[in-house]
Protein backbone atom coordinates (compact mmCIF):
# COMPACT_ATOMS: atom_id res chain seq x y z
CA UNK A 1 0.00 0.00 0.00
CA UNK A 2 1.44 3.69 -1.00
CA UNK A 3 -0.77 5.13 1.45
CA UNK A 4 -0.90 7.55 2.24
CA UNK A 5 0.90 9.91 -0.59
CA UNK A 6 1.92 12.64 1.57
CA UNK A 7 3.59 14.37 -1.17
CA UNK A 8 0.36 14.51 -3.09
CA UNK A 9 -1.56 15.65 -0.13
CA UNK A 10 0.81 18.58 0.78
CA UNK A 11 0.68 19.93 -2.73
CA UNK A 12 -3.36 19.72 -2.94
CA UNK A 13 -2.97 21.38 0.41
CA UNK A 14 -1.00 24.09 -0.91
CA UNK A 15 -3.64 24.42 -3.54
CA UNK A 16 -6.22 24.75 -1.14
CA UNK A 17 -4.94 27.21 0.96
CA UNK A 18 -3.68 29.59 -1.96
CA UNK A 19 -7.67 29.50 -3.01
CA UNK A 20 -9.04 32.89 -0.35
CA UNK A 21 -12.26 31.44 1.42
CA UNK A 22 -13.22 33.05 4.17
CA UNK A 23 -16.80 31.81 5.66
CA UNK A 24 -19.22 33.64 3.27
CA UNK A 25 -17.30 33.65 0.08
CA UNK A 26 -16.32 30.09 -0.49
CA UNK A 27 -17.78 29.55 -4.10
CA UNK A 28 -14.27 29.66 -5.73
CA UNK A 29 -12.33 26.90 -3.44
CA UNK A 30 -15.64 25.14 -3.35
CA UNK A 31 -15.85 24.91 -7.33
CA UNK A 32 -11.94 23.47 -7.21
CA UNK A 33 -12.78 20.78 -5.00
CA UNK A 34 -15.76 20.53 -6.98
CA UNK A 35 -13.39 19.67 -10.22
CA UNK A 36 -10.96 17.52 -8.25
CA UNK A 37 -13.79 15.19 -7.24
CA UNK A 38 -15.36 15.58 -11.23
CA UNK A 39 -11.97 14.07 -12.31
CA UNK A 40 -12.32 10.83 -10.13
CA UNK A 41 -15.98 10.90 -11.43
CA UNK A 42 -17.30 11.24 -7.62
CA UNK A 43 -21.22 12.01 -8.00
CA UNK A 44 -21.64 15.74 -5.79
CA UNK A 45 -24.16 17.99 -5.18
CA UNK A 46 -24.05 21.29 -3.56
CA UNK A 47 -26.26 21.87 -0.61
CA UNK A 48 -28.41 25.55 -0.42
CA UNK A 49 -25.89 27.27 1.71
CA UNK A 50 -22.84 26.44 -0.46
CA UNK A 51 -21.46 23.50 0.54
CA UNK A 52 -20.65 20.81 -1.40
CA UNK A 53 -21.18 16.60 -0.58
CA UNK A 54 -19.44 13.94 -2.77
CA UNK A 55 -21.15 10.18 -2.32
CA UNK A 56 -19.19 7.11 -2.45
CA UNK A 57 -21.28 4.27 -2.45
CA UNK A 58 -20.93 1.30 -0.33
CA UNK A 59 -21.99 -2.43 0.40
CA UNK A 60 -24.50 -1.27 3.01
CA UNK A 61 -27.18 1.70 1.46
CA UNK A 62 -29.17 1.33 4.77
CA UNK A 63 -26.97 2.70 6.94
CA UNK A 64 -24.62 5.63 5.73
CA UNK A 65 -21.56 7.11 7.14
CA UNK A 66 -20.32 11.15 6.98
CA UNK A 67 -17.25 12.29 7.13
CA UNK A 68 -16.97 16.50 7.17
CA UNK A 69 -14.39 18.88 6.65
CA UNK A 70 -14.02 22.37 6.06
CA UNK A 71 -12.77 24.82 3.66
CA UNK A 72 -14.26 28.26 5.16
CA UNK A 73 -11.57 30.00 6.76
CA UNK A 74 -11.07 33.00 9.56
CA UNK A 75 -11.20 36.54 7.31
CA UNK A 76 -12.42 39.85 7.79
CA UNK A 77 -15.24 42.03 5.50
CA UNK A 78 -15.30 45.87 4.95
CA UNK A 79 -16.63 47.43 7.51
CA UNK A 80 -15.94 51.06 7.32
CA UNK A 81 -14.41 53.82 4.55
CA UNK A 82 -12.42 55.83 6.68
CA UNK A 83 -11.71 59.36 5.33
CA UNK A 84 -8.12 58.72 5.27
CA UNK A 85 -8.55 56.05 2.70
CA UNK A 86 -8.10 53.23 5.25
CA UNK A 87 -10.02 50.76 5.65
CA UNK A 88 -11.98 49.35 8.87
CA UNK A 89 -12.31 45.90 9.10
CA UNK A 90 -14.94 43.50 10.41
CA UNK A 91 -13.69 40.02 11.63
CA UNK A 92 -15.49 36.82 10.16
CA UNK A 93 -14.35 34.16 12.65
CA UNK A 94 -12.70 33.80 16.59
CA UNK A 95 -9.46 34.95 16.46
CA UNK A 96 -7.27 38.04 17.74
CA UNK A 97 -6.32 41.47 16.30
CA UNK A 98 -2.69 40.49 17.21
CA UNK A 99 -2.83 37.69 14.89
CA UNK A 100 -3.09 39.58 11.53
CA UNK A 101 -1.05 42.70 12.56
CA UNK A 102 1.16 43.29 10.21
CA UNK A 103 -0.66 40.42 7.56
CA UNK A 104 -0.69 41.20 3.92
CA UNK A 105 -4.27 40.94 2.47
CA UNK A 106 -6.15 40.68 -0.65
CA UNK A 107 -9.59 42.73 -1.09
CA UNK A 108 -12.41 41.33 -3.55
CA UNK A 109 -14.95 43.83 -4.39
CA UNK A 110 -18.40 42.41 -5.54
CA UNK A 111 -17.54 42.75 -8.63
CA UNK A 112 -14.47 40.57 -8.29
CA UNK A 113 -11.83 42.97 -8.43
CA UNK A 114 -8.72 42.40 -6.18
CA UNK A 115 -6.51 44.72 -4.32
CA UNK A 116 -4.13 44.35 -1.64
CA UNK A 117 -3.26 45.65 1.07
CA UNK A 118 -1.05 45.49 4.71
CA UNK A 119 -3.76 45.06 7.98
CA UNK A 120 -1.81 47.59 10.44
CA UNK A 121 -2.53 49.15 13.63
CA UNK A 122 -2.95 53.07 12.63
CA UNK A 123 -0.61 53.89 14.79
CA UNK A 124 2.40 51.68 14.01
CA UNK A 125 4.94 54.18 13.17
CA UNK A 126 7.39 54.58 16.26
CA UNK A 127 8.54 57.70 15.07
CA UNK A 128 5.18 59.29 14.99
CA UNK A 129 3.64 57.40 17.72
CA UNK A 130 4.42 57.36 21.14
CA UNK A 131 2.41 54.26 22.36
CA UNK A 132 3.15 52.05 19.33
CA UNK A 133 3.61 49.22 21.80
CA UNK A 134 1.43 49.05 24.46
CA UNK A 135 -2.26 50.29 22.18
CA UNK A 136 -4.44 47.58 22.49
CA UNK A 137 -4.84 45.75 19.12
CA UNK A 138 -8.79 46.20 18.35
CA UNK A 139 -11.04 47.13 15.54
CA UNK A 140 -10.70 51.09 16.37
CA UNK A 141 -7.30 51.19 15.83
CA UNK A 142 -6.29 48.54 13.42
CA UNK A 143 -7.09 49.39 9.49
CA UNK A 144 -6.25 48.05 6.18
CA UNK A 145 -3.47 50.28 3.96
CA UNK A 146 -4.28 49.52 0.47
CA UNK A 147 -1.58 49.52 -2.17
CA UNK A 148 -3.25 51.90 -4.14
CA UNK A 149 -2.56 56.14 -4.12
CA UNK A 150 -5.58 57.06 -2.33
CA UNK A 151 -6.45 59.93 0.60
CA UNK A 152 -9.73 59.84 0.92
CA UNK A 153 -12.99 57.46 0.81
CA UNK A 154 -13.96 58.61 -2.25
CA UNK A 155 -10.52 57.61 -3.91
CA UNK A 156 -11.16 54.47 -2.43
CA UNK A 157 -14.71 54.29 -4.32
CA UNK A 158 -13.84 54.83 -7.02
CA UNK A 159 -11.66 51.74 -7.13
CA UNK A 160 -14.78 49.51 -6.60
CA UNK A 161 -14.24 49.21 -2.96
CA UNK A 162 -17.28 49.19 -1.03
CA UNK A 163 -18.72 48.12 2.42
CA UNK A 164 -19.21 44.56 2.23
CA UNK A 165 -15.66 43.50 0.72
CA UNK A 166 -14.25 40.29 1.20
CA UNK A 167 -10.59 40.30 2.86
CA UNK A 168 -8.64 37.34 3.28
CA UNK A 169 -5.17 36.97 4.81
CA UNK A 170 -2.07 35.81 2.53
CA UNK A 171 -1.42 32.07 3.81
CA UNK A 172 1.91 32.16 3.32
CA UNK A 173 2.36 28.93 2.88
CA UNK A 174 5.57 27.03 3.52
CA UNK A 175 6.30 23.58 3.23
CA UNK A 176 9.58 22.69 4.61
CA UNK A 177 12.18 19.90 4.30
CA UNK A 178 12.04 19.41 8.07
CA UNK A 179 8.38 18.24 7.38
CA UNK A 180 6.85 21.20 8.87
CA UNK A 181 3.97 23.07 6.93
CA UNK A 182 3.61 26.69 7.83
CA UNK A 183 0.71 28.43 6.43
CA UNK A 184 -2.33 29.93 7.73
CA UNK A 185 -6.06 27.57 7.05
CA UNK A 186 -4.19 24.49 7.58
CA UNK A 187 -7.70 24.52 10.10
CA UNK A 188 -9.19 23.09 8.56
CA UNK A 189 -7.65 22.84 5.09
CA UNK A 190 -4.66 20.49 5.93
CA UNK A 191 -8.38 17.78 6.59
CA UNK A 192 -9.85 18.60 3.27
CA UNK A 193 -6.75 17.88 1.54
CA UNK A 194 -6.57 14.72 3.38
CA UNK A 195 -10.38 13.68 3.02
CA UNK A 196 -9.85 14.68 -1.01
CA UNK A 197 -6.78 12.02 -0.90
CA UNK A 198 -8.65 9.32 0.75
CA UNK A 199 -11.63 9.35 -1.67
CA UNK A 200 -8.94 9.28 -4.40
CA UNK A 201 -7.46 6.35 -3.05
CA UNK A 202 -10.61 4.61 -2.47
CA UNK A 203 -11.23 4.99 -6.07
CA UNK A 204 -7.69 4.32 -7.25
CA UNK A 205 -7.77 0.78 -5.32
CA UNK A 206 -11.48 0.22 -6.26
CA UNK A 207 -12.07 -0.73 -3.15
CA UNK A 208 -15.69 -1.22 -2.40
CA UNK A 209 -16.68 0.69 1.17
CA UNK A 210 -18.27 -1.25 3.72
CA UNK A 211 -21.29 1.51 3.86
CA UNK A 212 -22.66 3.98 1.59
CA UNK A 213 -20.15 7.32 2.76
CA UNK A 214 -20.57 11.00 2.46
CA UNK A 215 -17.89 13.58 2.57
CA UNK A 216 -19.13 16.60 3.04
CA UNK A 217 -16.89 19.46 2.18
CA UNK A 218 -18.45 22.37 4.92
CA UNK A 219 -18.04 26.24 3.94
CA UNK A 220 -19.51 27.91 7.11
CA UNK A 221 -17.54 26.31 9.96
CA UNK A 222 -15.69 29.08 11.63
CA UNK A 223 -19.32 30.83 11.90
CA UNK A 224 -20.54 27.79 13.57
CA UNK A 225 -23.25 26.25 11.28
CA UNK A 226 -20.89 24.46 8.56
CA UNK A 227 -22.45 20.91 9.00
CA UNK A 228 -25.31 20.62 10.50
CA UNK A 229 -27.89 20.16 7.52
CA UNK A 230 -27.97 18.06 4.73
CA UNK A 231 -27.43 15.12 6.85
CA UNK A 232 -28.75 11.67 5.01
CA UNK A 233 -31.23 10.45 6.99
CA UNK A 234 -29.86 6.97 6.61
CA UNK A 235 -26.25 8.82 8.89
CA UNK A 236 -25.33 6.22 11.53
CA UNK A 237 -21.79 7.98 12.11
CA UNK A 238 -20.80 11.40 11.27
CA UNK A 239 -16.89 12.03 12.21
CA UNK A 240 -15.87 15.67 11.59
CA UNK A 241 -11.86 15.88 10.50
CA UNK A 242 -10.87 19.31 11.82
CA UNK A 243 -7.56 20.56 13.57
CA UNK A 244 -6.40 19.07 16.81
CA UNK A 245 -5.68 21.80 19.55
CA UNK A 246 -2.00 22.33 21.15
CA UNK A 247 -1.12 24.61 23.99
CA UNK A 248 -0.38 23.99 27.58
CA UNK A 249 -2.22 20.76 29.13
CA UNK A 250 -2.52 19.57 25.82
CA UNK A 251 -1.67 16.32 24.41
CA UNK A 252 -1.92 16.99 20.83
CA UNK A 253 1.11 17.16 19.42
CA UNK A 254 2.34 17.92 15.64
CA UNK A 255 3.15 14.46 15.06
CA UNK A 256 0.59 12.14 15.39
CA UNK A 257 -3.62 12.20 14.88
CA UNK A 258 -5.51 13.77 17.65
CA UNK A 259 -8.67 12.09 18.92
CA UNK A 260 -11.13 14.56 20.47
CA UNK A 261 -12.39 13.00 23.87
CA UNK A 262 -14.90 16.43 24.55
CA UNK A 263 -14.78 19.65 23.60
CA UNK A 264 -16.74 22.96 24.74
CA UNK A 265 -19.39 21.18 23.97
CA UNK A 266 -18.97 18.03 25.89
CA UNK A 267 -18.25 14.29 25.19
CA UNK A 268 -18.05 12.98 21.98
CA UNK A 269 -19.48 9.49 21.35
CA UNK A 270 -17.93 7.47 23.66
CA UNK A 271 -18.05 3.90 21.98
CA UNK A 272 -16.62 5.54 18.85
CA UNK A 273 -14.34 7.44 20.29
CA UNK A 274 -12.76 3.68 21.58
CA UNK A 275 -13.31 2.51 18.18
CA UNK A 276 -11.14 5.23 16.48
CA UNK A 277 -8.54 4.57 19.04
CA UNK A 278 -8.74 1.12 19.15
CA UNK A 279 -8.19 0.92 14.74
CA UNK A 280 -5.29 3.78 15.72
CA UNK A 281 -3.68 0.97 18.42
CA UNK A 282 -4.08 -2.21 15.51
CA UNK A 283 -2.75 -0.33 12.83
CA UNK A 284 0.42 1.18 14.57
CA UNK A 285 -1.14 5.15 13.73
CA UNK A 286 0.48 7.25 16.82
CA UNK A 287 -2.62 8.78 18.06
CA UNK A 288 -3.69 11.28 21.33
CA UNK A 289 -6.58 11.74 23.70
CA UNK A 290 -7.47 14.98 24.22
CA UNK A 291 -10.08 17.70 25.28
CA UNK A 292 -9.95 20.71 23.62
CA UNK A 293 -11.51 23.77 25.83
CA UNK A 294 -12.65 26.66 24.02
CA UNK A 295 -13.67 24.41 20.75
CA UNK A 296 -16.39 23.43 18.81
CA UNK A 297 -17.08 21.53 15.78
CA UNK A 298 -19.37 20.41 12.77
CA UNK A 299 -19.86 17.16 14.06
CA UNK A 300 -21.21 18.85 17.76
CA UNK A 301 -23.07 21.12 15.55
CA UNK A 302 -25.14 18.78 14.28
CA UNK A 303 -25.73 16.79 16.96
CA UNK A 304 -27.19 20.22 18.93
CA UNK A 305 -29.41 20.95 15.43
CA UNK A 306 -31.47 17.55 16.11
CA UNK A 307 -29.49 15.13 14.16
CA UNK A 308 -29.47 11.83 16.18
CA UNK A 309 -26.13 10.68 14.89
CA UNK A 310 -22.81 8.78 16.37
CA UNK A 311 -20.55 11.95 16.31
CA UNK A 312 -16.57 11.94 16.73
CA UNK A 313 -14.12 14.50 15.98
CA UNK A 314 -10.18 13.46 15.12
CA UNK A 315 -7.69 15.47 13.04
CA UNK A 316 -3.73 16.45 13.07
CA UNK A 317 -2.28 18.88 15.61
CA UNK A 318 -1.85 22.40 14.73
CA UNK A 319 0.35 24.75 16.28
CA UNK A 320 -0.62 28.45 17.12
CA UNK A 321 -4.03 27.78 16.15
CA UNK A 322 -6.43 30.47 14.52
CA UNK A 323 -2.79 32.41 13.96
CA UNK A 324 0.37 31.38 12.81
CA UNK A 325 -0.46 28.15 12.36
CA UNK A 326 2.30 24.99 12.04
CA UNK A 327 1.86 21.25 11.48
CA UNK A 328 4.13 18.53 10.65
CA UNK A 329 3.51 15.84 7.45
CA UNK A 330 3.66 13.26 10.12
CA UNK A 331 0.69 14.24 11.96
CA UNK A 332 -1.21 14.56 8.53
CA UNK A 333 -0.29 10.97 7.20
CA UNK A 334 -1.31 9.47 10.69
CA UNK A 335 -4.84 11.26 10.00
CA UNK A 336 -4.87 9.50 6.72
CA UNK A 337 -4.48 6.38 7.93
CA UNK A 338 -6.61 6.25 10.65
CA UNK A 339 -9.24 7.94 8.17
CA UNK A 340 -8.70 5.11 5.60
CA UNK A 341 -8.98 2.30 8.42
CA UNK A 342 -12.33 4.24 9.62
CA UNK A 343 -13.61 4.36 5.97
CA UNK A 344 -13.15 0.19 5.70
CA UNK A 345 -14.19 -0.55 9.42
CA UNK A 346 -17.80 -2.00 11.10
CA UNK A 347 -20.18 0.71 11.92
CA UNK A 348 -21.07 0.96 15.92
CA UNK A 349 -24.56 -0.13 15.27
ZN1 LIG B 1 -11.63 24.20 12.03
Amino acid sequence: MTYPNTEETLNLLRALVSIPSPSGNTNEVITYVENFLKELKVETKRNRKGGLIATLPGKDQQNHRMLTAHVDTLGAIVKEIKPSGRLKLDLIGGFNFNSIEGEYCEIETSSGKKFTGTILMHQTSVHVYKDAGKAERNQDNMEVRLDEKVNNANDVRALGIEVGDFISFDPRVQILSSGFIKSRHLDDKASVAILLQLIKQVKKEAIELPYTTHFLISNNEEIGYGGNSNIPPETVEYLAVDMGAMGDGQSTDEYTVSICVKDASGPYHYELRKRLTQLAIDNQIGYKLDIYPYYGSDASAAIRSGNDIIHGLIGPGIDSSHAFERTHKDSIGNTAKLLYHYVQSEMIL
